[in-house]
């Protein structure tokens, strides 16, 4: 990072002085709570939020010198905001990368690590399943830029290894995959990556650095939704991107002229959630486990899909690289689609919405929502059933989720 010379000297005066506030050699958890903070002379204890646009010169060759660069001092809020450098600088200490660039949308760091990292010519290629929006992204947006892609199964290191071309510069992927959990191998995708010469990317949304740090597990970028677990409470937009200063250095000249940056008060909202995230991300999980073993014994359901349960065909890889199983599953019931809308529409805990990653559990139709724009084929082929169900586990008390569950069972008999 770019300013580790604060860092040391603040070390020495307690983090009591203006300046920045790190911890050397910290801890995970120490590194979400005080990671980036640099305090001003009001002795503000709470990270301030800068919210003004731009900035004042101290004088017209002060202007010209901030202008030329490169030092990094604020000029305008599109360029940096210190707010934001705060959020970006504890995103990459959590997940271990030289340098995090936040922008305004989890989709707009993916595509921003796009534009930034390939050109017209280029081929990608991307796991099938992914958010459904970024397969929108890379299948139309992408294309019609002149930039090559080919979907592949994604647990199937052959495909990924048969689909590589000479001008492949990018592989993409998210796991645990959405709705399944299926789990993708990191640490084969990046051996496969390197002999290529290609960028390894991983969407990191559904582990967050507390279950997962793709970077250690030899991805080079990391890009995050911080609308999800990174917020945790259903509040903001935004997103990240992490990786070596070499490729940040692009997205940073990428936004400035785009313009997709995060809001200062975003940075704020999603530094309060990072402050809480490894307790939630543990609770999340608890209650998962808890959730889909409990989903597993009933009789009305057919299926559980969560890479926590033993049977299922992601437990070991997900235990060799993740340190938990997250907070999302999902269950095909005993009957068809008008079974799956009777259940859900009974439940009156969950919120009913596609959203996941908040305190509130939420449930959704995958098959007529979130996944509901592709064919019938390409559906039936990436295993999403009329009768599946999923379910971002909140943080409620686990026995009224399980009530709640019930009440979505008793609406379609037993
Ligand atoms: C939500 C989500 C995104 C997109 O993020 P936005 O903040 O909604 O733009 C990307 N990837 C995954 C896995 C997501 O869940």
């Amino acid at each position: 990072m770019s300013d580790k010379k604060n860092t040391d000297q603040n070390s020495s005066s307690r983090n009591r002085a203006v300046g920045r506030t790190s911890i050397p050699g910290s801890m995970f958890e120490t590194q979400a709570i005080r990671e980036g903070h640099n305090r001003t002379h009001e002795g503000e204890h709470a990270e301030p939020i800068f919210a003004t646009s731009s900035f004042i010169f101290e004088s017209a060759a002060d202007a010209a010198a901030r202008f030329k660069g490169p030092e990094p001092s604020n000029v305008y809020s599109r360029y940096t905001n210190p707010t934001v450098r705060n959020f970006e600088e504890r995103i990459a200490a959590l997940e271990g990368a030289e340098q995090a660039v936040a922008t305004a949308s989890g989709m707009s760091a993916i595509l921003s690590t796009c534009m930034s990292l390939l050109k017209a010519g280029d081929h990608v290629v991307c796991s099938s399943s992914l958010f459904g929006t970024t397969i929108s992204l890379f299948g139309n947006i992408m294309q019609r830029f002149g930039v090559e892609v080919t979907f592949v199964a994604p647990t199937d290191m052959l495909e990924w290894e048969n689909a590589i071309k000479d001008n492949t510069e990018m592989l993409f992927l998210e796991t645990p995959s959405n709705p399944l959990s299926e789990v993708i191998d990191i640490r084969a995708l990046a051996v496969i990556s390197k002999n290529a010469g290609a960028l390894l990317v991983v969407d990191n949304v559904f582990c967050t650095p507390v279950l997962q740090r793709p970077l250690e597990l030899g991805a080079d970028i990391v890009v995050h939704s911080a609308t999800k677990y990174i917020d945790g409470q259903g509040r903001c937009v935004g997103g990240v991107v992490a990786g070596r200063a070499e490729h940040m250095k692009e997205l940073v000249a990428f936004l400035r002229t785009a313009g997709p940056t995060m809001s200062p008060f975003n940075a704020w909202v999603f530094l309060k959630g990072l402050e809480t995230l490894k307790l939630r991300m543990d609770a999340h999980c608890a209650n998962a486990q808890a959730l889909a073993q409990w989903l597993d014994e009933q009789p009305q359901v057919e299926r559980v899909y969560y890479s926590g349960l033993e049977s299922h065909p992601g437990h070991e890889l997900a235990k060799s690289q993740q340190t938990g199983f997250g907070g999302v599953l999902s269950f095909e019931i005993k009957g068809d689609k008008t079974a799956a809308w009777n259940f859900i529409d009974a439940t009156i805990l969950c919120s009913l919405t596609a959203n996941l990653g908040d305190v509130k559990t939420t449930i959704v139709h995958p098959a007529t929502t979130t996944h509901g724009r592709l064919t019938d084929e390409l559906r039936a082929e990436a295993g999403i059933k009329d009768s599946l169900i999923r379910i971002a586990v909140g943080l409620e008390h686990i026995e009224d989720i399980k009530q709640d569950m019930l009440r979505g069972f008793a609406a379609i008999g037993c």
